[in-house]
């Protein structure tokens, strides 16, 4: 009987660093390490850190009862595209975490999100399809997270804070707590650069920086 097939999509950095939680996730689980390979739509080595890489094309062609993949690349508009793609060629969503992840009361998660070492989600949390988390993000209580949001390492998300669809959270940013029923609004397709200390709401599309953020104005 064919058994099932995993893919981490993106073989470049942030690929890499998923990759060890997908094979850990799977070891536990019982799956065959040689089920789990990279995909990526660039040329490559054969193999990279002992996994293999393949394309996307022989990702479908190889034997397997079903194909799972999840998408390790940083920007949100690119696994927004994969996902349709892997939707039409019924390759299912793919979630993986770190084993250290810490996550409290209520927290639910849409599929393909990766929670990477040292993520916390405390109590009361809803996030979105295909978020990233990565290394010692925090989301606190009653926050609200869109699809397709990436949190680069080390960001603090506080309690009542709603981050909107395709929104990027750079490194080490703070987000300031919203309160009940009038959260802090990160809006859709934000991007928050690094260190930034955000006091308000953020404009949808808008990029803030600095503390206290404040828009980058375009000349
Ligand atoms: N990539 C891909 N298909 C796409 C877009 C990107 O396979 O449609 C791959 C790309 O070849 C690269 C990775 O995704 O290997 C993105 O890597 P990058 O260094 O840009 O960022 P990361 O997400 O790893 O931080």
């Amino acid at each position: 009987m064919q058994s099932n097939l995993y893919a981490v999509y993106g073989a470049s950095g942030y690929g890499r660093e998923v990759m060890p939680l997908a094979r850990q996730q799977l070891a536990q689980a019982g799956v065959a390490p040689d089920r789990l390979v990279f995909v990526d739509d660039a040329p490559g080595p054969a193999q990279i850190n002992g996994q293999r890489l393949l394309t996307y094309a022989q990702f479908l062609a190889e034997p397997a009862a079903a194909r799972h993949a999840v998408l390790a690349i940083a920007s949100g508009g690119v696994r927004e595209k994969l996902a349709q793609r892997c939707t039409q060629d019924g390759v299912h969503a793919w979630g993986v975490s770190a084993a250290n992840v810490v996550r409290m009361d209520a927290v639910a998660l849409g599929e393909g999100v990766i929670l990477s070492p040292f993520v916390t989600l405390t109590s009361n949390i809803r996030i979105g399809r295909h978020f990233h988390g990565n290394i010692y993000s925090y989301v606190a209580h009653d926050c609200v997270i869109g699809d397709f949001v990436t949190f680069a390492p080390g960001v603090h998300c506080n309690g009542n804070i709603v981050v909107e669809d395709h929104a990027y959270i750079g490194t080490g940013a703070v987000i300031k707590q919203g309160l009940p029923g009038q959260p802090l609004v990160i809006g859709r397709g934000a991007v928050v650069g690094m260190g930034a200390v955000v006091t308000k709401s953020v404009a949808p599309g808008a990029t803030v920086v600095g503390n206290p953020a404040r828009p980058v104005v375009c000349a």
